[in-house]
């Protein structure tokens, strides 16, 4: 298979199929995020895309899940998006779910029929990464986009049937905004109802202008015991009306959080209470990574 530089996908696509689709994130200004300062946002080509098609379909005989890379790939034109997904169909028959990263502005830029379009053509799941619905910290972070424009793309994407998995960053307004952080963060799920939450926990990258804050003392990280704080009032305030997978379980969270809401609501609670009341031995730190 043939990759430029470095490939990110969610947790839950491990044993998918990688498809570069395009290189890079359109946004790339985000200051906690080191994924792709490496690379220049382009689309690629759709001839080069076939071909990465069929050398996979001569190096595996069964392919369940594709997922389309990299930062935001739903930055495509819908026209090439269905001409990939076309071809997706054609050549692997047993493909179940595909998935792509999409960013808010990619998705408010499509219609819903649009969106609905590549709903039928196999795509199933887009994962969002809001980081956070407090404005002042959307702001802060520099990730190019207001609390309303992230839910007018989750709606949009709910709207037209597609799995939606957004993703929060526990610690990500420091100490002075855990409260904000997590009562905004919980306003914007509310209001999105997506079909997944899932909670990572901040973690600084050398290179990224976040990094640079904490050295210059400008950007305080929450300690454990906060970050199990901010996440018991974000789950405090989260009401869901049907079903949504809870996932505070990747390698980066202090603690392990997984349960279904609206049922597992208290269950979660009491777990960040009983861990709350004890100091701090659940993860080595040497243990967290992205
Ligand atoms: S967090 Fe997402 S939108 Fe922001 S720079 Fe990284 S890939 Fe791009």
């Amino acid at each position: 298979m043939r990759y430029v530089g470095s490939v990110y996908r969610p947790p839950s696509e491990a044993y998918s199929y990688i498809l570069q689709v395009s290189i890079g994130c359109s946004h790339n200004k985000c200051t906690f995020c080191s994924m792709y300062k490496e690379k220049q946002f382009r689309k690629r080509n759709l001839d080069e895309i076939f071909e990465d098609l069929q050398m996979a379909r001569s190096h595996y005989s069964q392919i369940k899940r594709i997922f389309l890379a990299d930062g935001n790939a739903l930055a495509l034109k819908t026209e090439d998006l269905k001409a990939i997904l076309e071809k997706i169909k054609e050549l692997f028959p047993e493909c179940e779910r595909i998935g792509i990263y999409s960013a808010p502005k990619d998705i408010i830029r499509k219609s819903v029929e649009e969106l609905k379009l590549l709903k039928s053509l196999g795509l199933g799941i887009a994962y969002l990464g809001i980081e956070s619905g407090s404005d002042k910290i959307l702001k802060y972070i520099k990730k190019g986009v207001t609390s309303d424009e992230i839910i007018e793309a989750g709606k949009k994407m709910i709207e037209a049937g597609i799995k939606l998995s957004a993703t929060l960053i526990s610690g990500i307004g420091s100490d002075e905004n855990l409260e904000e952080h997590a009562i905004e963060s919980a306003r914007v799920i509310n209001e999105i109802q997506p079909d997944y939450v899932g909670l990572l926990t901040l973690l600084i990258q050398q290179g990224t202008e976040l990094y640079d804050q904490v050295q210059r003392g400008e950007f305080k990280l929450l300690s454990p015991q906060e970050v199990m704080r901010e996440t018991k009032i974000l789950i405090e305030n989260l009401h869901i009306d049907e079903k949504c997978v809870f996932r505070s379980n990747h390698a980066s969270n202090y603690v392990s959080l997984a349960g279904t809401l609206p049922e597992d609501k208290q269950n979660l609670i009491n777990i960040l209470d009983e861990n709350l009341k004890r100091p701090y031995d659940v993860k080595e730190e040497l243990f967290r990574r992205l």
